[in-house]
């Protein structure tokens, strides 16, 4: 039978996906993105992956290919323009490549929007007109479902929220220190995670789960929220700093949108019960009441096929 073909392209992992128009996902594949390696590689790498499912399950049974990718982009001339997290590449005319290699329709969305609309035909937000999707994974992207339909802005950068500044100082996300991306995605917190710590040794205070300078440049979210789950005191100071911040952009949105929920992915949906005690603290003292007491803050659902998902999405649209 007909099936599409997603392309999740994040900035720590790729995939391919091969699914029908029920969402029934067929084939799987993985692989890391390796940022340094250049636009040119990765997308060679795609087209290898899409070339041996084609093959496999018939090329003229391909209905059309889905791009979820991080934005700026632009999905009406179809370029991924220049994202924070995928450095090195700039207008890409990713479709038009596409299009010439595989002779079937592409088409691309921002990766916050396409998981917007998965969560909200499939997950957390189902029923609902006014989501707010934040992804929270290696970067920090919103996609915007408001009175049911898809908000992208005027030229595809409605929810790239990331860009917010919330301190004059930080870690750096999206190219400006302060911003939302910088206290509030992957990267960031891994990178105010060296800094922390990096403190505390030269101070000659005893960091757990990094105990010498050597260890700093491994140091990820992922690092931290284990050991804050373990009670770790320096990973807890690095949570509460990015959930505090959290708790700032979520207010700002629950009072510029008045949404009925907030959908957050990955680090959010992984660690939710270090982070929602937290994030609430500051959404009481910071948002609307009557604003923040009809919107739910909800982890996403769809977890580890939200990506997949989203990509077949795109190809379905
Ligand atoms: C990009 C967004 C994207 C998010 C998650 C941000 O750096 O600007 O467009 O949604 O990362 O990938």
């Amino acid at each position: 039978s007909d099936f599409y073909i997603g392309l999740d392209i994040g900035g720590t992992k790729c995939a391919v996906v091969l699914g029908d128009r029920n969402f029934k996902i067929y084939e799987k594949v993985f692989f890391e993105t390796k940022v340094s390696r250049g636009p040119a590689l990765i997308i060679d790498e795609f087209k290898g992956h899409v070339h041996k499912l084609v093959d496999k399950y018939g090329r003229e049974k391909l209905v059309k290919i889905g791009i979820s990718c991080g934005g700026p982009l632009d999905s009406k001339k179809g370029l991924i323009k220049s994202p924070p997290n995928l450095p090195g590449w700039d207008a890409i005319p990713i479709v038009d490549i596409l299009e010439k290699e595989f002779r079937v329709d592409v088409a691309i969305q921002n990766d916050a929007n396409a998981c917007a609309l998965a969560e909200w035909m499939m997950g957390a937000g189902v029923g609902t007109e006014n989501m707010v999707f934040l992804t929270f994974g290696t970067g920090m992207g919103a996609g915007l479902i408001l009175n049911g339909k898809i908000y992208s802005g005027t030229n595809d950068l409605g929810g790239e929220v990331g860009h917010l500044r919330l301190a004059d100082d930080g870690p750096v996300g999206f190219g400006k220190a302060g911003s939302f991306e910088g206290f509030c995605s992957g990267g960031g917190i891994a990178k105010l995670a060296k800094t922390t710590v990096e403190h505390k040794l030269k101070n000659e205070i005893a960091v757990g789960f990094c105990p010498t300078v050597e260890g700093i440049d491994a140091l990820t979210a992922k690092s931290v929220f284990t050991a804050a789950h373990k009670g770790d005191a320096t990973a807890l100071e690095i949570v509460r700093i990015s959930a505090y911040y959290l708790g700032r952009a979520l207010a700002i949105l629950i009072d510029t949108l008045n949404p009925e929920c907030i959908v957050i992915g990955s680090i959010y949906a992984r660690n939710e019960a270090l982070l929602r005690p937290l994030v609430y603290e500051v959404l009481e003292k910071e948002a609307i009441p009557e604003a923040l007491g009809v919107c739910r803050i909800l982890p996403a659902k769809l977890g580890d096929k939200i990506g997949d998902y989203a990509a077949l999405g795109v190809a379905m649209q």
